[in-house]
């Protein structure tokens, strides 16, 4: 009886214990229903893409503790092999693993269990890690292994009939340490083998993804950080694409422009000739183009025809590039050589023509005054010609990138504006010239025929346009560690809208009392080049109709650089030296 109900009571409880198995079983069965359900319809309802790397961390993350929930893992990482080291590296996010052992978490392909897998494209289950003769033993410590299951990490690419007819494996995926000191079982790795699957697709296919949108992020990047105008017109004749530029050109606000007729957007006919043109006689052409929105300015237009893979014209891609600038420097360019022509001649057909006179008067019809004031003129004549040649030179060395080599001596500044104003005075008309020097001013170091140069061309300059005479200054102030000259004029002054444009290189007021002067831009492009190369600087002030003051500022002592000093000890100057 009681071995009956001893026996009876046990029959029970394995009765009972079978019973909840049963439950457990079916329990699994059915989350593993669900997970495979789950999986066809990730795969079959195609989900929104993931775009970026933030994107894929979010949905990998969910997907890792998923993997830990249902095959009852401390821990998963996925690796990944990288093609460049040869190497499996472990991907963060990964579940269990902090930051740091994700971060050294890599093995070379060859090696341990992760290689092995990833090889043979089988899965392996590990369950004494430590004492595996196949595992790598610093991983296992570092990651506190006990026992691991690991499945590939593939790709498959299958025909219409769902056969699969290409297989590239990518890594490796890991559950680390059963809960509850279980081991991993044969359900385990079909379960993961089929997780595995689906991570790789997602992996692989946000990669591409995220490649492409960066790429396009790049190329949209490019495209609109271009100073060329780009706009892109569909056969259609419907703007596609206007990056930034071309919607300044053409006045368009924010996106606007795409999608519309480019008759709408664009309201230039030569444009629309050209990409017309274009379309329809699959021509493709370039032209200039003067657009005048939203100041007049020269465009070189170029027109491509846009193919698709077929071959097929599905559009016209028209360039603009800004030539405003070039075609003006090109301009000034021109005028400068008729400018030059004119300067040279001038005065020699003053010398030229005083001493012929001179030549000619065998009769003593000209008394030694005279004579004197003919020589005075030609030597005159022959110091512009001398300053114009000077500042040619200095001119052609600035363009061709050659540094204005200083020859520095000590200045003595109230000697060299006694001496630049003094040869001023032979041009000066009605003009009353001021020198205030404060009488204890010390010599700078500074290159003596540049410094004559600089003050050369804006007295003469002070003078120029000073036509109905008046007061030019010269002002010469202790800084300290610099000395300021400014030079002042009553004269016609400068407009506001030229002041900022003076020293770039042929520049001229276009005015009627400018053109009177004689003159080639390049004066004050040098004066600025020159003071500069002493590490100095020179400002403008004027008031039309009033008069204008330069002041150039020098220091004491121009730091010099080593090269530079090496060079001083050679032979200091070249051809350009000559004073002003
Ligand atoms: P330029 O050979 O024409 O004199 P610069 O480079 O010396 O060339 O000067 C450039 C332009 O700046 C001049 O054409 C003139 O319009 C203006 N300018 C220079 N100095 C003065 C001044 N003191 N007063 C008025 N205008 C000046």
């Amino acid at each position: 009886m009681t071995q009956q109900s001893t026996s009876g009571g046990q029959d029970e409880k394995i009765r009972a214990e079978l019973e909840r198995l049963r439950e457990q079983i079916a329990e699994l069965e059915e989350t593993k229903r669900q997970l495979e359900a789950e999986l066809k319809d990730t795969s079959a309802s195609a989900p929104a893409p993931i775009t970026t790397s933030a994107e894929l961390e979010a949905t990998l993350w969910w997907f890792l503790r998923r993997v830990g929930m249902i095959l009852q893992a401390e821990k998963a990482v996925l690796m990944l092999y990288d093609q460049e080291t040869g190497e499996l590296v472990a991907q963060s996010p990964a579940l269990g693993l902090t930051k740091e052992q994700v971060e050294v978490f890599r093995v070379r392909a060859t090696e341990g269990i992760s290689g092995q897998v990833f090889r043979e494209g089988r899965p392996i289950i590990t369950d004494e890690a430590m004492t595996d003769p196949r595992t790598v033993k610093e991983n296992v410590a570092l990651l506190n292994m006990r026992n691991v299951l690991t499945v590939p990490l593939a790709i498959e690419r299958k025909d219409a009939d769902g056969k699969v007819v290409e297989k590239t494996t990518i890594g490796v995926f890991h559950v680390f340490n059963k809960r509850g000191g279980e081991r991993f079982s044969e359900e385990d790795i079909t379960l993961l083998t089929a997780l595995a699957r689906s991570a790789a697709s997602v992996i692989s296919s946000a990669r591409l993804f995220i490649a492409v949108s960066d790429e396009k992020r790049e190329l949209e990047a490019t495209l609109q950080g271009m100073l060329a105008g780009v706009l892109v017109v569909g056969s259609d004749g419907r703007v596609r694409l206007m990056n930034s530029a071309a919607r300044h050109i053409f006045g368009v606000p924010g996106d606007d422009g795409t999608g519309k007729p480019l008759a709408q957007v664009v309201r230039n006919e030569e444009v629309h000739g050209l990409v017309q043109s274009c379309l329809s006689g699959n021509a493709e052409g370039s032209a200039e183009l003067t657009i005048f929105a939203p100041e007049e300015r020269i465009y070189q237009v170029q027109t491509a025809l846009l193919r698709s893979d077929d071959g097929d014209v599905s559009g016209v891609v028209t360039t603009f590039n800004d030539i405003t600038e070039i075609r003006s420097v090109e301009r000034m360019k021109s005028e400068f050589v008729s400018t030059v022509s004119h300067e040279l001649r001038t005065p020699l057909t003053s010398i030229k023509g005083f001493i012929r006179t001179l030549l000619d008067d065998t009769e003593g019809y000209y008394d030694r005054d005279m004579q004197r004031e003919f020589y005075q003129i030609i030597d005159n004549e022959c110091d512009r010609l001398v300053r114009l040649i000077s500042d040619l030179l200095n001119l052609s060395r600035i363009e061709s990138g050659r540094s204005l080599d200083l020859v520095l001596t000590d200045v003595d500044l109230p000697a060299t504006i006694d001496r630049v104003v003094d040869s001023q005075r032979a041009y000066a008309g009605e003009h009353e010239f001021e020198i205030i020097v404060p009488e204890d001013l010390s010599p700078i170091r500074a290159d003596q025929d540049k410094v004559e140069q600089v003050l050369t061309n804006l007295l003469s300059n002070a003078v120029k346009y000073s036509p109905e005479g008046g007061k030019v200054t010269v002002h010469a102030r202790d800084l300290g560690d610099n000395v300021s000259i400014a030079v002042s004029d009553e004269g016609i002054g400068i407009p506001p809208d030229h002041i900022g444009k003076l020293f770039t290189r042929f520049h001229r007021v276009d005015s009627r009392d400018t053109r009177k002067q004689y003159g080639t831009g390049i004066g004050l492009y040098l004066v600025k080049h020159l003071v500069e190369a002493h590490h100095g600087e020179v400002t403008v002030e004027s008031e039309v109709g009033k008069g204008s003051t330069f002041t150039v500022v020098l220091p004491k002592q121009p730091p010099v650089a080593e090269d530079e000093a090496e060079q001083q000890k050679k032979e200091p100057e070249g051809d350009d030296g000559e004073p002003g």
